[in-house]
């Protein structure tokens, strides 16, 4: 590992703060806080933090000595001033008179200290800053110096490593207890260059930002010299199927196997969305024959238990030709996993006295033999940071492994960590939206209605996978939802594209859970002359596509068995038709009776299939220049003519969105026909 530190860019920040009156010493803290985040071998989704004691002017004017460190909720990668919140210094030194200092107090003293009462709240590492006299101190969870601290020999490894370069404390959770210890550890050789966190981390300091920084990228350097030297070769494979089944049969199985049924609300369940990595490293470690001794040890470092669980869950190797079978040891080994992690809470609740609500106990991570392993999370961002955290794992077990035998922290200190305080007090505060951990499907989500539809179920928490034959559009509004929106150039006409478009599905989110058939085209044609070819084509997109949709949705949902929903676009046509909409309406009357098919037919598997009946909407069907043409042949204006309904209102694109979001979400609704159309009593069902 290599210095990035270049004077010529350090200089650049500083005089580039200086400009908004931000010092020289924060600018250059900003400055390797970025250079540390940037890199996921030393930083990792908030696995570390940053301080340098300054001093700046209080609310008053005032000149005061401050410690400014990482805010929670700052990414240290993209860090800026205001990230480094300023605390008082000395009142924060005080507290290490005290023998004991609950969370909640620490938290509260870090906070009545603020400069600015409205930053961030201060890292829970604070007063490990605080307490050490250095200018700089930087803290990572560097990769490499955790394969040689998860060790039961780890003290030793560190003498060999670093001699009398680093002090070396013993595992304590982070909080006010580290902080004292680990300033006692250097108190008693104030010559290290930096503390050693056993099973935890490391941190490092100087005087100037360079100088701690470069100490951190040699301490890591050094541990990486010492894990390539007398390498064991990790790990011997188990014997696997020849033929490994694919990911994307593979994926809504194992999405399936770990959803645990919602246990107020019938039909609903507690689903989780998939991020799936693979790499020659990944296969090493989950085809080993003892993954299930190393992988399921413990975290590497205690910050990993809230996003990945302390432990994976190990899934049978997938043989392509029996997913049957697979099916059946991927439910019994998720039965497992929930059986255990109950079990696992039970018995750590008991011992800290009965006091902690357990979190969901299904896993965050799946170790696949033969195939990879999948983060897992109630949105694809969660599930891409456990996956994150589970590759980190990978690595530092390896090593672990290289060179000894992997060895975390015990059972009992990772379910501290879960069950922090701080964090269950977290636990019912933000609600989480109606539709999180579902993925939908939408045809035909370039047009009006698609783009809505689309937006109206990223806002209820879905993630969403836009299909459409002009990819061009479709990029673009997946760009509008931003994050995590899928667009997949698709003919819903062509079965092959169909195919291919829901693989895709299931390879990004692990499978799909709400179908919203749209896509359409509004063919005309006096019935008695139409040809058969246009008569044909328009069954070809207007009924046979939503078939065949329908059918690749219920196939991944009924390997799931989580059940699922189907919503298809018909049109008012379909059961009222209009002059010489013959070619149109015809084939909307039989998607129509496509929906109650499939509520009849797969109504006892929890798959719910609906219909929006919509009329008059302003989109691809309906241009502005048809509306103008239409409106003069009536001899009416375009708003009377949009509006001619019994509401006299006109009828929106968001209006047929909010139709199928509210059937999306109506758990007990099934071989339902909602009307958009602001009443057209001709066109009323009965
Ligand atoms: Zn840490």
């Amino acid at each position: 590992m290599k210095s990035a530190w270049s004077e010529a860019d350090a200089q650049a920040m500083v005089a580039r703060y200086a400009a908004d009156g931000i010092t020289a010493d924060l600018a250059l803290r900003v400055y390797t806080t970025r250079l540390l985040g940037s890199d996921p071998s030393l930083v990792l989704h908030g696995g570390g933090n940053t301080s340098v004691k300054t001093k700046v002017a209080d609310l008053n004017g005032d000149i005061v000595d401050v410690l400014c460190v990482k805010g929670s909720g700052w990414d240290m990668g993209r860090i800026e001033p205001a990230g480094l919140p300023a605390v008082r210094l000395d009142p924060l030194r005080k507290v290490r008179a005290r023998d004991a200092l609950s969370d909640e107090d620490m938290v509260r003293v870090q906070r009545a200290n603020l400069i600015d009462p409205m930053a961030p709240n201060p890292s829970v590492e604070t007063l490990l800053h605080a307490f050490l006299p250095h200018s700089y101190v930087d803290h990572t969870h560097a990769t490499a110096v955790l394969g040689l601290i998860d060790q039961e020999n780890s003290r030793e490894l560190c003498d060999e490593v670093y001699g009398s370069r680093m002090g070396f404390v013993r595992y304590i959770m982070p909080g006010f207890a580290l902080a004292k210890e680990s300033a006692q550890v250097f108190e008693a050789d104030p010559n290290v260059e930096g503390l050693i966190l056993d099973k935890h981390g490391l941190f490092t300091f100087g005087d100037s930002a360079r100088e701690a920084y470069e100490r951190m990228i040699e301490m890591v350097s050094l541990a990486e010299a010492r894990l390539a030297k007398n390498r064991k070769s990790v790990f011997v494979s188990a014997s696997l199927p020849d033929d490994i089944g694919a990911l994307p049969s593979i994926a809504p199985i194992l999405r399936g196997a770990v959803a645990l049924p919602d246990p107020k609300v019938q039909g609903a369940w507690k689903r989780l969305i998939l991020d799936f990595r693979t790499s020659e490293a990944i296969l090493n470690f989950v085809n080993g024959a003892e993954v299930a001794r190393y992988a399921t040890a413990g975290v590497i470092t205690p910050d990993h238990t809230i996003r990945t669980k302390n432990w994976p869950m190990i899934a049978p190797a997938p043989d392509a030709a029996e997913l049957g079978e697979f099916r059946a040891a991927s439910r019994a080994a998720a039965d497992a996993f929930t059986a255990q992690y109950r079990a696992y809470f039970e018995r750590n609740n008991a011992r800290v006295g009965g006091t902690k609500i357990m979190l969901d106990p299904a896993p965050h991570v799946i170790l696949v033999p033969g195939l990879g392993l999948f983060g897992l999370g109630r949105s694809k961002k969660d599930a891409r940071v456990a996956a994150d955290l589970a590759e980190a794992a990978v690595e530092g077990i390896t090593h672990a492994e290289a060179i000894g035998r992997y060895s975390p922290i015990d059972e009992a200190d990772m379910f501290d960590c879960e069950y922090w305080s701080l964090e269950q007090a977290k636990l019912g505060a933000a609600k989480e939206l109606p539709l999180a951990g579902q993925v939908v499907a939408i045809t035909g989500a370039a047009g009006a209605i698609g783009s809505a539809t689309a937006k109206a179920f990223a806002a209820a928490g879905a993630e969403i996978a836009l299909l459409d034959i002009d990819g061009g559009a479709l990029v673009d509004n997946a760009r509008k939802l931003g994050g995590t929106a899928l667009s997949i150039r698709c003919d819903v006409t062509d079965d092959a594209s169909v195919r291919t478009a829901f693989e895709r599905i299931a390879e990004t989110f692990g499978g799909v859970d709400i179908l919203v058939s749209n896509a359409g085209a509004a063919v005309q044609g006096k019935i008695g002359a139409v040809d058969d070819a246009t008569l044909r084509k328009s069954f070809e997109l207007n009924f046979f596509s939503h078939q065949r949709v329908a059918q690749h949705a219920v196939r991944m949902m009924l390997a799931q068995g989580t059940g699922g929903c189907l919503l298809f676009n018909v049109s008012k046509q379909a059961v009222n038709p209009g002059p010489d909409f013959g070619p149109y309406g015809l084939p909307k009357a039989a998607t129509l009776f496509l929906a109650r098919q499939y509520a009849l037919d797969y109504g006892a598997d929890g798959i719910r299939a609906n219909a929006v009946n919509a009329d008059r909407i302003r989109s691809g069907l309906l241009t502005d220049d048809f509306i103008a043409e239409r409106a003069k042949a009536r001899g009416v204006s375009e708003a009377d003519y949009m509006a001619g309904n019994l509401l006299r209102r006109e009828v929106t694109a968001d209006d047929v969105a909010q139709a199928f979001l509210h059937q999306a979400l109506a758990l007990k609704t099934t071989a339902d026909v909602t009307t958009v159309d602001g009443g057209n009593i001709a066109a009323a069902l009965r």
